[in-house]
């Protein structure tokens, strides 16, 4: 017997968790944050446990599982994002099992659950055996955060690829390309679950590269002598902070990262020896109390290349705080201020980031919006990784049903069939293959 528990990331982009139950085992495949929720709740303030982040919608809800909750033998964790690793601090204490990823997610995750030594931290290309019946295969692929793996979980009745966050990205900045190759030899693939995230978009995703030339045309190409330079992405973009770095050297600025999650993810590349950011660059861990600091860098700010947190708009992030003159370090007049980063499309987000757009307006800075390629895998990609696997079953994840039908659609272009091959889940509901 093989049932598919879709807990989280099927009506949203977000909170993905997903529960695989084999016989008398299981495993959980990711455990993440809802963005815009957790957003949300964090501004209002107040406490913050379980109870009041699951009234909130902002972490997955686990109780259609309750009944086989001691059968989860592990929780596999694709990457380090927080909607696919964000709720294990508030979840995993409910299940006693290792919680299994790539070296570099295990690092993230030892600052979110208090018991590290359940992590257990395997190789990308490698298996980690789940039991007598499972194992799993973490392969490396490309994402927008190091070592994201598709995860191969080996069962007697098939394997399941699950394949969130996925992009096939061939001229990758950072680390491995995606080992397409091991991804063609799996052979009796019995369900894909597949990111829908960008399966509306008709198009090949662009590598990474693309958006490192993008950040040069702009950087290099333009008139930026004298004036504040402001640089904002994802601060788990690794590769594209590793880009922002080597393009301030291009330019003869000294790049400074300015906030707390920056210092965390590239914490954790240094500590594995991923990355060396710090023999060449400025790291502020809390803008906060760096008044003397932030000081000088303002005196001397057309030396200086600022790649700071908030391109979200967050509240308490760099930017919103620069932007509210909460610092010494201010946007002056024809400042650049680029976004390397697409707006996540939810309510709260959006509307953080407009009211940050618009302050920066009347500061008048000059926007560059948009500066990126995605992670996620368009439509053409999806259409190549089915037909790399060729899958018996699809389960669209990661979407609302925009995105879960548009790669249901997919599926259907190839010959798959909704309800007998392909199926559309909500969260809580289940299926047996
Ligand atoms: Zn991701």
């Amino acid at each position: 017997m093989l049932k598919v528990h879709a807990l989280g990331g099927y009506n949203e982009v977000g909170r993905n968790m997903t529960c695989i139950e084999v016989d008398d085992e299981a495993v959980i495949l990711d455990m993440g944050l809802y963005m815009d929720r957790f957003i949300a709740v964090q501004e209002r303030g107040g406490e913050m446990n379980r109870k009041v982040l699951g009234a909130e919608d902002a972490i997955p809800d686990d109780a259609p599982i309750n009944a086989i909750r001691k059968k989860v033998k592990a929780i596999l964790v694709s990457h380090a994002h927080l909607d696919h690793i964000g709720a294990l601090k508030w979840m995993a204490s409910r299940y006693r099992c290792p919680i299994v990823a790539t070296p570099y997610t295990a690092e993230v995750i030892k600052k979110h659950v208090k018991d590290t030594e359940r992590i257990v931290s395997v190789n990308v290309n490698s298996s980690y055996t789940v039991s007598k019946k499972m194992a799993a295969e973490f392969i490396n692929v490309t994402h927008s955060i190091p070592q994201c793996a598709t995860i191969n979980l080996k069962t007697p009745y098939g394997n399941i690829v699950y394949a969130l966050d996925y992009k096939n990205d061939n001229h990758p900045t950072l680390g491995q390309k995606t080992n397409i190759s091991r991804l063609k030899k799996i052979d009796n693939v019995l369900l894909l679950i597949a990111d829908s995230t960008n399966a509306e978009e008709e198009r090949k995703t662009f590598s990474e590269h693309i958006a490192k030339e993008m950040l040069k045309d702009i950087i290099m190409g333009m008139e930026t002598e004298g004036h504040g330079m402001f640089l904002t992405t994802f601060s788990s973009h690794l590769a594209r902070l590793k880009g922002m770095l080597q393009i301030s050297k291009m330019l003869g600025r000294k790049a400074v990262f300015i906030g707390r999650s920056f210092y965390e993810y590239i914490s954790a590349a240094e500590n594995l020896g991923m990355v060396q950011f710090s023999k060449d660059a400025e790291l502020i861990k809390n803008a906060g109390k760096a008044d003397k600091k932030l000081k000088n860098l303002q005196k001397h700010r057309d030396e200086y290349m600022f790649v700071v947190t908030g391109g979200m708009g967050e509240q308490k992030a760099v930017l919103t705080r620069i932007v509210n003159d909460e610092f010494p370090l201010v946007i002056e007049p024809q400042d650049f201020v680029i976004f390397s980063c697409e707006v996540i499309p939810t309510p709260v987000i959006q509307a953080n980031r407009k009211i940050l757009e618009q302050k920066l307006h009347r500061k008048q800075a000059r926007l560059f919006k948009d500066v990126h390629v995605s992670g996620h895998a368009s439509r053409e990609d999806l259409r190549d990784l089915i037909k790399i696997l060729s899958p018996h079953h699809i389960l669209p994840a990661h979407g609302d049903l925009t995105k879960t039908a548009a790669m249901a659609s997919l599926g259907g272009e190839m010959g798959y069939e909704l309800g007998k091959t392909v199926h559309i889940l909500q969260n809580g509901q289940k299926i047996r293959l």
